[in-house]
């Protein structure tokens, strides 16, 4: 599943290719992703307009033109290649836009849980609306932390990171990782959690995403493989996926649990 880095890599990667640049042509292949597509909102307000900027949200990206935006999110398997025409090169590819002078970008998606939606100028949207602070843009502080789970009685810290409300973006696998950079036990109810343990969460969480967003890559080319869900996360797991295997610091196997029907994996040596 697209993560932080990689939408945040997405971002990066577009920024060059259609910024100041006018949208020429725009062809959608189905009716719905997630969403249905509104497809005349999109031709009328993208087509022929200069894009001014692409931002990031969570894992929202949002192409800005003079009279709206047009909302990208991958879903669980979307991702957008380069390709050298308006001619689908393979399976589930939704959306195709050229730029001007000739750059071509395909949507392709295919659980068709991604969204392609418009945001007219000065409007906001529901999905965006509810989203916490952004790990890699703002800056969070471990005592807003601290006191946004305050009077979260039962949710543990790995459920507390993985609630966009909370933080925006985070996944099962950085949560993972962070959670064990940070030496803390994923069930501990996030309440219990103190300033100085925040400040080390914070700070690897921050640590893991730039991290994997260098390894991302900044071309479209060279950003994915076929089949969409390889080539994220190239930085080196310690935890994530090596349940049995030894622990990177003290040797005891690594375990599995499920939380909220997500699997955790974690040292139960070393975290507490
Ligand atoms: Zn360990």
């Amino acid at each position: 599943m697209p993560e932080l880095p990689e939408v945040e890599t997405l971002k990066r990667a577009l920024t060059p290719l259609v910024l100041n640049k006018r949208l020429l042509e725009l062809n959608f292949l189905r009716k719905n992703l997630r969403f249905p597509i509104p497809s005349s909102e999109l031709h009328k307000g993208l087509l022929n307009q200069k894009i001014s900027a692409i931002t990031r949200k969570g894992k929202y990206i949002l192409i800005h033109a003079p009279d709206g935006s047009l909302l990208v999110h991958l879903g669980m398997s979307g991702r957008v290649t380069q390709a050298p025409s308006m001619k689908p090169m393979e399976k589930h590819t939704h959306a195709l836009f050229k730029f001007e002078p000739n750059i071509y970008l395909h949507y392709i998606d295919p659980r068709c849980f991604g969204c392609l939606l418009w945001i007219p100028k000065g409007n906001g949207h529901p999905l965006l609306d509810g989203l916490g602070p952004d790990p890699i843009d703002q800056e969070i502080t471990a005592q807003e932390m601290k006191m946004a789970a305050k009077n979260c009685s039962t949710v543990s810290i790995k459920n507390f990171l993985m609630d966009a409300k909370r933080i925006a973006g985070i996944g099962n696998i950085y949560a993972c990782e962070a959670l064990f950079a940070a030496r803390i036990y994923p069930k501990k109810p996030a309440r219990k959690i103190n300033v100085a343990q925040w400040t080390i969460l914070l700070s690897v969480l921050r640590e893991i995403l730039q991290k994997s967003i260098v390894a991302g890559g900044t071309t479209l080319r060279d950003f994915h493989s076929t089949d969409g869900s390889q080539g994220y996360y190239k930085f080196k797991l310690a935890v994530y996926g090596k349940e049995n295997k030894p622990c990177p610091i003290c040797n005891e196997p690594i375990k599995r649990i499920v939380q909220s029907a997500r699997s955790t994996f974690y040292c139960k040596v070393c975290q507490k």
